[in-house]
């Protein structure tokens, strides 16, 4: 994603874009995040793919979602959009597939690179994510680089309509992978809590191996070592979904208690 691109909308395409070619274009040490959906629509079940996958297909673009009916698990790296899918495989879907969640950012302004040491848990890997965040108050992406002693991460199955919320799906159709020893890369987010909805308020990881043949929703993992690079991000763009979706017509209403959009 060019960090000088800006939306310009054709009603006020003329005005904007003189504004938006006075702005400084300036190298930052904080980056941009991209969003399609929201997180509370899929925990309400709205599963049906609204947006193309190219939209967070950037090159060099890191993050994780889902896809069209919940059909496995996303990670970006590199500008590669991969699928984990609920047999355990791994492929790379067709572009021009539709999605209804995923959230990429580029790593072109990392704030921090430095290698960390072991954590025995998913919790104490967070809590050493943490500790290293510029601020609790920025989202902010983070990949991790690394050799793990176990790696436990989970997909999830196509969903048939109607559609069961996801804590449905996750407590009655995910499949678990203990993957064991594993070297490979974790892209993850850091959402504070007001973003609670919008995302998933706190961290949330996806893994793939070195292989790029096993990965998923990563559940728990224990890492010897590892470089890590967070980036801070200052910028959200978040796309909705078209005003004949799905998303527009469902009952997303009363919101989703905080409590319940969380990246666990
Ligand atoms: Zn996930």
């Amino acid at each position: 994603m060019n960090s000088c691109m800006l939306p310009v909308f054709a009603s006020r395409a003329l005005r904007i874009g003189a504004l938006v070619a006075l702005l400084p274009c300036v190298a930052s040490a904080t980056g941009r995040l991209l969003q399609v959906g929201t997180l509370s629509s899929l925990v309400a079940g709205v599963y049906d793919g609204s947006m193309p996958m190219d939209t967070v297909q950037r090159p060099d673009a890191y993050g994780l979602g889902t896809f069209d009916k919940l059909d496995g698990e996303m990670l970006v790296m590199n500008g590669v959009v991969y699928r984990v899918g609920v047999d355990g495989k791994v492929n790379k879907p067709a572009l021009d597939s539709e999605i209804p969640f995923a959230c990429v950012s580029v790593m072109d302004g990392v704030d921090i690179t430095e290698d960390i040491g072991a954590a025995a848990s998913k919790a104490e890997f967070q809590d050493l994510i943490k500790s290293k965040l510029e601020s609790l108050n920025y989202p902010a992406l983070i990949i991790v680089d690394g050799d793990f002693d176990m790696v436990k991460t989970r997909s999830v199955p196509a969903q048939q309509k109607p559609y069961p919320a996801l804590s449905e799906v996750v407590a009655n159709g995910q499949v678990v992978f203990e993957l064991g020893a594993q070297k490979g890369t974790i892209v993850g987010t850091y959402f504070p809590a007001a973003f609670a909805g919008i995302n998933a308020a706190g961290f949330h990881f996806h893994f793939m191996n070195s292989e790029r043949d096993a990965g998923g929703h990563v559940l728990d993992l224990a890492i010897k070592s590892g470089t890590l690079r967070i980036q801070t991000l200052t910028s959200v763009q978040l796309i909705l979904p078209p005003v004949d979706s799905a998303f527009a017509q469902s009952d997303l209403e009363p919101t989703t208690p905080v409590e319940h959009v969380k990246g666990e």
